[in-house]
């Protein structure tokens, strides 16, 4: 159904430094708008119909990492490209500030719980990478604790792996300027007011460490079975088309197997037939007795 075109593109090498100036995050390739919406609603039923499959299967699972500077399109793609998949084979996680539960507990603990299960897609938004991103910027545990998370988090990530959950890193690529644009949305557009917060204008001013802190991340944690993509993410519209492409060309090469039916299917054929024919005389009985 796809090339593995920007599963190539925009994926990071295993083993190389990663410098975010490198990446542009308005590349769009050559698609229009126009053409990109329609090739991503084609990929979205990809998708949903692969999904079914893998629920089918119930044999391995699919993890989604979303990751993002504010206003990055997190929940964008939630919306748009996580929409298409049925909720009953789906879970989406946020992660937030932990609560004292969570701090009282190793800082895979609450991820952990949200893995997939056989046959479902688990969708983190934000994920186990806060503890080595907003942690590190804000020296909210001392270094000596956030530097060994890389580790802690490949080890993590590589038993999911063995166990049959395949992983899918997401870095939605932003500009500064792309940010503020849309923050000014979030102010203009009244539907979108919610969203806004003190820590968005905050955080903006770590911009440098943020982007420090991701480069270890995208570089540290990224692995054959567990790669991290960067995504050009200032036109939205491309975000969802390359994110869609990514796991729809994921799903495929899984090879996921729809397992044969457990029934004998002709028993069940001949079954059906006879339920026919007795509704069939029933309405007609009924009638018949409905005359007389
Ligand atoms: P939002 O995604 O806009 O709703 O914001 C969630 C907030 O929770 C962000 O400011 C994150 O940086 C913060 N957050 C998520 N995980 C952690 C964590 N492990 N430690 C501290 N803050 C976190
Ligand atoms: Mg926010």
């Amino acid at each position: 159904m796809t090339g593995k075109r920007y599963t190539e593109d925009f994926r990071i090498r295993p083993g190389k430094r990663v410098r975010l100036a490198d990446f542009d995050p308005a590349f769009k390739g050559e698609h229009s708008k126009g053409h990109a919406l329609r090739k991503t609603q084609e990929l979205c039923g990809g998708i949903s119909e692969l999904q079914q499959k893998l629920y089918a299967e119930r044999k391995r699972s699919l993890l989604i990492c979303l990751q993002a500077l504010d206003a990055g399109g997190k929940d964008g793609v939630v919306k748009h490209v996580i929409g298409s998949m049925n909720p009953d084979g789906c879970d989406v996680a946020n992660f937030k500030e932990p609560t004292p539960e969570e701090l009282a507990h190793d800082f895979l603990w609450r991820v952990e719980a949200k893995t997939p299960k056989r046959g479902e897609i688990g969708i983190f938004n934000r994920s186990h990478y806060e503890d080595v991103l907003v942690v590190r910027v804000h020296n909210l545990v001392p270094k000596e604790a956030w530097s060994k998370r890389y580790d802690q988090i490949n080890d993590f990530e590589r038993r999911l792996a063995l166990n049959g959950t395949h992983i899918l890193k997401f870095f939605l690529h932003i500009s500064k300027e792309e940010q503020l644009k849309r923050f000014e949305q979030r102010l203009d557009d009244p539907t979108k007011r919610w969203k806004i917060s003190e820590s968005d204008y905050t955080e903006r001013e770590y911009w440098d460490d943020y982007v420090q802190a991701y480069e270890d991340a995208l570089a540290k944690c990224n692995t054959e079975d567990s790669p991290w993509f960067v995504i050009p993410a200032d036109h939205k519209w491309f975000r969802d088309l390359v994110v869609s492409e990514i796991i729809v060309a994921t799903l495929e090469s899984m090879d996921i197997q729809v397992p044969k039916p457990t029934v004998n299917i002709e028993d069940i054929r001949q079954k059906y037939h006879s339920a026919v024919k007795a509704a069939k005389h029933g309405r007609v009985s009924r009638k018949g007795r409905a005359r007389a």
